[in-house]
């Protein structure tokens, strides 16, 4: 019976990370749909937010600050809009 409050602490402690791990990798999962940059000006006529209509953007790496591939997200809102490839930095001499 005293093993009990040890038990559900864990059994908490275990669900929480996998519930955190799930929201995290949906994100990702998420950011990695986006639509590329042309395909999104196709589509909404301009690179304005579709939900708010903001024209400023943020960008950041997909899976860290320097990554290649930038998703823009609104400087408004927040929301993410579309994702692009940033051409390959010329090699540092
Ligand atoms: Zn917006």
């Amino acid at each position: 019976m005293e093993l009990i409050i040890p038990v559900i602490i864990i059994f908490t402690f275990f669900i929480g990370s996998f519930v955190l791990i799930s929201m995290h990798l949906r994100k990702m999962g998420q950011r990695r749909a986006l639509p590329e940059r042309d395909a999104y000006r196709q589509r909404h006529g301009s690179l304005a937010c579709r939900h708010c209509g903001a024209t400023g953007a943020r960008d950041y790496g997909l899976d860290d600050q320097n990554d290649d591939k930038r998703i823009v997200a609104c400087a408004d809102c927040g929301k993410d809009l579309f994702q692009y490839l940033r051409a390959a930095a010329p090699a540092a001499v």
